[in-house]
């Protein structure tokens, strides 16, 4: 595994497709270059390449992580009641409901994601975003800390979330202050993770919610098999259909350029390229999870699942 993560990055070091998201001013400013892939096992194994170690901010791959922590505060029925789980076909940030239901499409479009930011105020008041934030730390194994720059930045900008956030108070879909929950829904889009973190959380996720390495049982069972069914559907904005295709596994992207994927059961990826392409996904971040897929048969309906036995060997010669 690490001899192919090694390879991986040299395939991919010269792939500068893409651009940094500009929309929220500050992310703007990060180092296009870097470029990070990291795969923890359910096992409690880390194999990482390149600059894995470098933070930026988690952006929409926090909606995965809300969502579950919202399914299990407050019931699947409940969160189903406000929020859909259907691929919306439209752009994350898109003003639109689905028109049969009046409900956010999905929970990793914008709509969906400041509605579960919206329930979770109503169930735990100022408590939220430290719940989120605990939460979320747990699954990365380590504590998580805000990017204050990145979270005044969208604060200022974020004007179409705000729209949103409005209409969605409007119709019934959250009760509290808007602003107040936009300001969660920032906070969270606004941690600070690495490659490193986001395949820790990948796999705390694929181990059933428990994270692999500290034994800590950060999410609840039926809350991830949930979460994971949306991914799977919705997590890869406008091109979650090809990605099922082609990759295969649940995952979610964020504008920052981050990718978490999961391998149920065996494994957590995470990818760091910020140069993002049309639909809001990082550029090379897609080119490594489809080699990965492909040379480790990761793919869910891929029908020896080959590659997923030959990683438990590999793994088993080398604990050997
Ligand atoms: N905070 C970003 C927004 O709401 C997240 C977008 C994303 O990563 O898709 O615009």
């Amino acid at each position: 595994m690490r001899q192919a993560l090694r390879e991986l990055h040299q395939r991919h070091l010269g792939e500068t497709t893409g651009a940094l998201a500009d929309y929220i001013p500050e992310l703007a400013k990060g180092d296009p270059d870097r470029f990070g892939i990291a795969v923890a096992t359910a096992g409690g194994d880390l194999f990482q390449t390149g600059d894995c170690l470098a933070e930026f901010t988690i952006q929409s791959v926090s909606k995965a992580f809300a969502y579950c922590v919202a399914l299990e505060l407050l019931g699947r029925e409940a969160v189903l009641e406000r929020i859909g789980v259907e691929p919306s076909g439209d752009a994350f940030n898109a003003i639109v409901f689905d028109p049969r239901t009046n409900r956010p499409f999905n929970p990793m479009v914008n709509a969906g994601a400041i509605t579960v930011a919206g329930m979770l105020h109503e169930r735990l008041g100022d408590d939220a975003f430290p719940t989120l934030l605990a939460r979320m730390s747990a699954a990365a194994g380590r504590p998580l800390a805000v990017d204050e720059a990145v979270y005044r930045s969208e604060t200022e900008t974020g004007h179409r979330n705000r729209a949103i956030g409005h209409l969605l108070r409007n119709c019934g879909a959250i009760s509290g202050p808007v602003d107040t929950i936009l300001d969660i829904y920032f906070r969270q889009c606004s941690m600070l993770v690495t490659a490193v973190d986001l395949a820790w959380m990948g796999a705390t996720l694929a181990h059933i919610g428990e994270h692999p390495a500290t034994g800590e049982q950060v999410f609840e069972l039926g809350a991830v098999r949930d979460t994971l069914a949306v991914m799977f559907t919705c997590g890869m904005y406008d091109y979650s259909g090809g990605w099922a295709f082609k990759v295969g596994i649940p995952a979610k992207s964020g504008v920052g350029g981050g990718i978490v994927g999961v391998v149920n059961r065996q494994l957590g990826i995470g990818t760091f390229s910020p140069r993002i392409d049309a639909l809001g996904n990082s550029a090379r971040g897609l080119r490594v999870f489809e080699d990965l897929a492909n040379d480790f048969g990761l793919h869910t309906f891929e029908c020896l699942n080959q590659g997923s036995l030959f990683v438990s060997s590999m793994l088993q010669r080398e604990r050997a």
